[in-house]
């Protein structure tokens, strides 16, 4: 089958192949893949910036279909649509394990960059990791859950956005424009979507087309005036930073109301981030930081697309063939496109 392969450390390294079709062991299952997902970790695998264990097929963002079962296979049968969490080989014995948090677990090594991924024609996954899909999802839309569960999991599991809340969200990217609408999902009564003046364009007119509120461009408006005009200078509820930037995260604190909350989505990039401690000390700030995705935020994500109150396809720009994927990634990099998707 061919796929696209991460083949050794170093920069690039990453080119179309064959490799063999691989066989599902006790437990697993072989799912033919219908659409993957690109990710910046893919990306970030694409240049050396991430961990990953080379030869690797890269993707971690799935939809397929079942079509083999591996021996003692319990809860699944062929022709089933799936989705899968990409918290393979955690170990199951350790205190995160034991305590429901597979996805952090130090022995995790996801699909994509951990082991073989979507990126080709046939995945193996264990059943312990699937979700199915209803039949009215697409399988495009399908690829968009894994990020979608992500932003559910930071959101409104662990930021616990409250119906009628106020929120900001920074960095209109994929992430940003999914945690935007897992907040309206949730019964938000105001998102503000702030991007940069590379977000103009595409980004911004995205987050315009979805009905975010209030669109902005921080060089243009200055985002505290605007958040304290339209709270009548209380702040918002909770702020989600999804740009990674360290300017922007330290000044989320002054975009907050007394116990607001700062929900960290974004990755700086090992940047530092000087953060005024003392004001956000002051104001009884929360700040909860997710990472990865929980089961719970699996069913919920899943739900939350299905009932279509998170139309999260309207975030996919491209849909192209693997064959594509130089294209595809390029344009990623160059923030030409928002969510792409692979079809192998
Ligand atoms: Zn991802
Ligand atoms: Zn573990």
């Amino acid at each position: 089958m061919i796929a696209l392969v991460k083949t050794q450390k170093g920069e690039g390294f990453v080119e179309l192949k064959e490799m063999p079709e691989p066989t599902p062991g006790p437990g697993q299952v072989l799912i033919e893949v219908k659409a993957a997902g690109i990710c910046g970790t893919d990306i970030h695998v694409k240049h050396d910036s991430f961990p990953y264990w080379p030869p690797v097929i890269l993707g971690h963002e799935f939809s397929g279909q079942i079509v083999g079962l591996g021996p003692d296979c319990k809860y699944y049968k062929v022709g089933e649509r799936v989705v899968g969490e990409p918290h393979n080989k955690h170990c199951g014995v350790c205190y995160l394990c034991r305590t429901g948090n597979v996805q952090i677990c130090p022995e995790k090594r996801s699909i994509g960059w951990g082991i073989d991924g979507c990126m080709t024609k046939y995945l193996v996954m264990p059943e312990q990791l699937l979700h199915r899909i209803p039949d009215s999802m697409d399988y495009d839309t399908a690829a968009v859950i894994e990020p979608t569960a992500n932003v559910v999991h930071d959101v409104i599991e662990r930021a616990r956005v409250m119906p009628g809340d106020f929120v900001v969200v920074i960095g209109p990217g994929p992430i940003g424009l999914l945690a935007g609408l897992a907040a309206k999902a949730a019964g938000a009564r105001h998102v503000v979507m702030a991007g940069a003046p590379p977000d103009e364009g595409l980004r911004l007119d995205k987050a315009r087309e979805l009905g975010f509120d209030t669109v902005l461009n921080v060089a243009k408006e200055n985002l505290v005036d605007t958040v304290m005009s339209l709270t009548n200078g209380i702040g918002a509820d909770l702020v989600v930073d999804c740009s990674g930037a360290p300017a922007a995260i330290a000044g989320t604190v002054d975009l907050l109301r007394k116990k607001g909350t700062i929900c960290a989505v974004g990755l700086t990039g090992g940047r530092t981030v000087n953060f005024p401690w003392e004001k956000a000390s002051f104001k009884a700030l929360d700040i909860v930081f997710g990472m990865s995705t929980s089961y719970t935020s699996w069913n919920r994500a899943i739900a939350l697309v299905a009932t279509g109150l998170m139309p999260v396809d309207k975030v996919i720009s491209h849909r192209l063939p693997l064959t594509e994927w130089e294209h595809a990634f390029a344009e990623l990099e160059a923030q030409r496109a928002l969510k792409v998707v692979l079809h192998p």
